[in-house]
């Protein structure tokens, strides 16, 4: 479960300071499925990082399973936020940041690799992982030999081959056409259904309107939280 407290971000850019997130309260049990919409510059990319421990709060608590995660002393903090980003937590950015010059395959046994996972492990869970996204067929294509769809399901093999119970996807359909985007929805809430919690952030009303729950940001302010219509 993540909990947030009394969170928010602020950055200081010149003399001036930008208040992205401003004292944001939020409870995500496990197994949530929750859409975070809002208008282009209202926070919702810094709090995904936030959540995803990638940045961290400026004031407030963010508790991921009973655990302050965000003000911990620093020493503590690099191998408990490490842990997190690691095991817990998967995320697929809106431009996917696919290594270029690795395979499919390559690309998804990266966080292993980083992580330690014995070779033989590794081969499995690869194949595990690109068979739940449909892209056996394509384990030793290189990104810019896939499509636009086929890529953003590398980075969702990739960012779940951990084993997560969360994953968070930053406009995951943003670059895709409709069909494609579709698919790609369609592959996370098979995952949200087997478990895994889900905040997906969209500009696109069809898809927020699939989530269970629909968290709006207006100004880095949570304007509204509520069931998807
Ligand atoms: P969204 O994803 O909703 O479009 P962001 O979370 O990216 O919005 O940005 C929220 C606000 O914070 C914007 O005003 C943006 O300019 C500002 N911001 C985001 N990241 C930084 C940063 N690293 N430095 C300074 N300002 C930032
Ligand atoms: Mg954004």
């Amino acid at each position: 479960m993540i909990e947030l407290r009394g969170l928010s971000r602020h950055f200081q850019v010149g003399d001036q300071i930008v208040r992205a997130l401003q004292d944001i309260n939020l409870v995500i049990p496990d197994g949530d499925y929750l859409a975070l919409m809002g208008p282009s510059g209202s926070g919702k990319s810094t709090l995904l990082h936030i959540l995803g421990c990638l940045d961290r709060p400026t004031t407030g608590r963010y508790v991921l399973d009973g655990r302050e995660v965000g003000s911990l002393p620093e020493d503590e903090l690099a191998s408990a936020l490490a842990e997190v980003r690691s095991r817990k937590i998967g995320f697929v950015f809106q431009f996917l940041h696919l290594i270029p010059r690795l395979t499919a395959a390559e690309n998804v046994e990266l966080p292993m690799v980083l992580a330690g996972i014995p070779p033989a492990e590794r081969r499995e869970r690869v194949a595990k992982a690109l068979r739940a996204v449909g892209l056996t067929d394509r384990a030793a294509h290189r990104p810019d030999q896939l499509s636009g769809g086929q890529r953003q399901r590398v980075a969702i093999a990739r960012a779940t081959v951990m084993g997560p119970s969360i994953l968070l996807a930053d406009e995951p359909t943003g670059n895709l056409d409709r069909a494609s985007g579709h698919e790609i929805i369609e592959l996370i809430e098979r995952m949200n259904r087997e478990g895994l919690t889900l905040v997906v952030v969209t500009h696109d009303p069809e898809i927020g309107g699939r989530a269970r729950r629909i968290l709006k940001l207006v100004d880095g302010r949570i304007s509204s939280d509520g069931k998807a219509a």
